[in-house]
């Protein structure tokens, strides 16, 4: 009888770890004793196994409740030790998911069916980002972007064994990629260590890929960015992402849009908003004003009284709705200028002007509060 393994240390976490710390913790293990990273390496290996078992036993919330409480397959045996490591349903394929996802396979499916061939895996996601200009962003743009990608390499064509040679059929789980151990009950199932889960070795590799079946390279590509596009709208480029293996489909590009301020334009969801300076007299009196629009001017008519901070909106003048119909609208925010230094003229024409307009803008502040003259305001 083998004695209880105590998971939680195996993956160094605490009894009461979340699933997310446990899936971290394990994620980093299988990381650094993965076979992959240490041929020949039988301890590393080993603690591979340990590492997967505990792991599948914490990531699955009843069989960790039964662990934790030493009931079903980890009940104790009548010998009072520990009832071998249970039962473990080994799913070969979600394995090869969190593998592939750690090992930068990509992010699609499993890489086999239990006990089956290595199936075609679709090629990873990419993300890159595109700085426009505000402009760009509302008329559209092509824009040059280089892409860090891989591609097949073409001295193997992909199949990362030397010219001449190919890949051979693992001796050690012969083909299956997966390997058992022990019988019945007490088996346990988990991704072949030499292969690595894939089924067949490479002999021989290639010596431009040295075995990986792709290079690194720098794809150029000319984007189309739509018009209407807004600070971090994703577009996306399908197809142009990793190449997948074993003839799965390739992964899709992200590009993401950075939008450079307008010093004059300001986005604001669908719409657009500029501040449009008024001299004191032009709010006074009224006025006619030429503003900017994004394809050209217009004349804007100021009512007479135009207090600061009033908007005027113009419908459908904004920039275009990505992937909508229509346009936005610009809104026009009307602000006061105050000169801060006066001229010896315009002091006496505000002087003049405060004789006449001289009523007391802030009487309404205390109307009703009992505090309306300025002597009680101490109160
Ligand atoms: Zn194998
Ligand atoms: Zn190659």
């Amino acid at each position: 009888m083998a004695s209880r393994p105590d998971h939680y240390r195996t993956l160094g976490v605490d009894k009461k770890a979340s699933a997310d710390e446990i899936k971290k913790a394990y994620r980093k293990l299988a990381r650094q004793y993965h076979p992959d990273r240490n041929p020949g390496d039988k301890a590393a290996e080993a603690k591979f196994k340990e590492i997967s078992q505990a792991h599948d036993v914490l990531s699955d919330p009843e069989k960790r409740k039964q662990y934790d409480q030493g009931t079903g397959p980890f009940a104790a045996g009548p010998g009072g030790g520990f009832g071998g490591f249970g039962n473990f349903d080994f799913d070969a394929s979600s394995m090869g998911d969190i593998l592939s996802n750690l090992f930068g396979g990509g992010g699609g499916g499993g890489t086999r069916t239990r006990g089956g061939q290595p199936r075609p895996e679709r090629g990873q996601d990419l993300e890159t980002e595109v700085s426009i200009t505000f402009d760009q962003s509302v008329s559209g743009a092509q824009i040059p972007l280089s892409v860090p990608t891989s591609t097949t390499c073409n001295t193997c064509n992909g199949t990362g064994a030397r010219p001449g040679t190919s890949p051979t059929v693992c001796p050690r789980c012969q083909g299956r990629g997966i390997e058992t151990e022990g019988q019945g009950m007490f088996s346990i199932s988990q991704p072949c260590p030499r292969c690595g889960g894939s089924g067949t070795i490479i002999e021989d590799p290639c010596p431009t890929c040295h075995g990986a079946g792709a290079v690194r390279t720098v794809k150029r590509y000319r984007v189309n960015i739509p018009a209407g596009v807004r600070e971090g709208s994703r577009i996306r480029l399908p197809g142009k992402g990793e190449p997948g293996r074993r003839g799965g489909p390739p992964g899709d590009l992200y590009v993401v849009t950075h939008v450079m301020a307008s010093p004059v334009f300001k986005r604001k969801g669908d719409n657009v908003e500029v501040e449009v300076p008024l001299s004191i007299p032009e709010a006074l009196r009224g006025a006619e004003v030429e503003v900017p629009t994004l394809n050209g001017r217009k004349t804007l008519r100021v009512k007479p009284g135009t207090s600061h901070g009033t908007v005027r909106r113009l419908r459908g003048e904004g920039p275009p709705r990505l992937g909508g119909s229509g346009r936005g609208d610009i809104h026009y925010r009307f602000t006061i200028d105050v000169p801060s230094k006066l001229d010896k003229e315009q002091k006496a024409a505000v002087e003049n002007l405060s004789k006449v307009l001289n009523g007391n803008p802030r009487a309404r502040l205390f109307a009703g509060t009992g505090a309306a003259s300025a002597e009680g305001g101490n109160e």
